[in-house]
């Protein structure tokens, strides 16, 4: 975040917002500055990413399933914007330890191989320790005494959008999020990469909302995609995790996403307006009969 915060205090807060007399490492300033950038970049990444996916990937006609809410596009939004500042604030915090230099993050590649040999292996365990922790959080998240409070809201929306890919409740969100803040004060991490990858997750995170069932053959028995995610909001009880199945194939939750055997709410939304089809087809096949006077003649 001290990259972010350094070109934002270069080209605005310096020059435009601040008093030239309130030092840049002044921990209130920093603190302030922190959640105008940290709000702004999720509104941002959310708005942007999801209304491409809702535009561009996301089938419409999921919207026509019977489990698909009244005005829920804009109820998804409309949650995502007031749930957004609340999860900003512990995130901060993090953020602010992370700028103190608390953190293991570092901003120097170092001598090739070795160094961009660990960037990768980074990568690598970054992607593997916050899909198992995530996974856990999840799963605690779905206990009775908690799941009503927290992490009900986000299983309002059974046949979820792209929108519906940050419609949390703030305590859910964050503790959801929080994987990826522990990393770094644990691991060593590339600044640049943490960066990325943090994007990358919240592209992710839209991503198995976005109603495109389809996995690469050869990766679906290890991805955690769209249509287990689905699954989970229909069914509560399987597929928690968020870029891999290993863990809930470790933990026993694993399902067999229900779309790739044909029967996701995709399927079942076609086999209604085929059926619809039909019968509309024979109602007009019956009038074309009428008026040829079919019907007529076999009485
Ligand atoms: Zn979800
Ligand atoms: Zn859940």
């Amino acid at each position: 975040m001290d990259l972010v915060l350094s070109v934002a205090d270069y080209y605005f807060f310096t020059p435009y917002i601040y008093p030239a007399t309130w030092p840049e490492d002044d921990i209130f300033r920093q603190t302030i500055s922190l959640l105008i950038v940290t709000n702004i970049g999720a509104y941002i990444l959310y708005f942007v990413c999801a209304t491409l996916s809702y535009y561009f990937v996301y089938d419409h006609s999921l919207m026509k399933h019977p489990q698909f809410l009244k005005n829920q596009v804009s109820r998804e939004i409309k949650y995502t914007i007031q749930a957004l500042p609340w999860m900003s604030i512990p995130t901060v915090a993090l953020f602010l330890l992370e700028l103190r230099g608390y953190s293991k993050l570092y901003d120097d590649v170092g001598e090739f191989p070795s160094g961009w040999f660990q960037l990768v292996v980074s990568v690598v365990s970054f992607l593997f320790f916050t899909d198992m922790l995530i996974y856990w959080i999840h799963r605690g998240l779905h206990h009775r005494l908690v799941y009503k409070r927290i992490h009900k809201p986000h299983h309002i929306w059974k046949i979820p959008t792209p929108f519906a890919s940050h419609a949390f409740h703030p305590v859910d969100g964050f503790m959801q999020g929080l994987p990826y803040h522990i990393y770094p004060f644990i691991f060593p991490l590339h600044k640049v990469v943490y960066l990325a990858l943090y994007v990358l997750v919240n592209i992710w995170t839209i991503s198995i909302h976005d109603g495109d069932f389809r996995v690469p053959q050869i990766l679906m028995p290890f991805i955690n995609g769209s249509a287990h995610h689905t699954d989970h909001h229909i069914f509560f009880d399987c597929n928690y995790g968020q870029y891999f199945t290993l863990w809930d194939r470790i933990g026993g939750s694993f399902k067999t996403p229900s779309s790739f055997e044909g029967k996701g709410p995709l399927s079942y939304v076609k086999k209604v307006m085929e059926e619809k089809g039909n019968s509309h087809a024979d109602k007009d096949c019956k009038n074309e009969k009428l008026l040829n006077g079919e019907f007529m003649k076999t009485e």
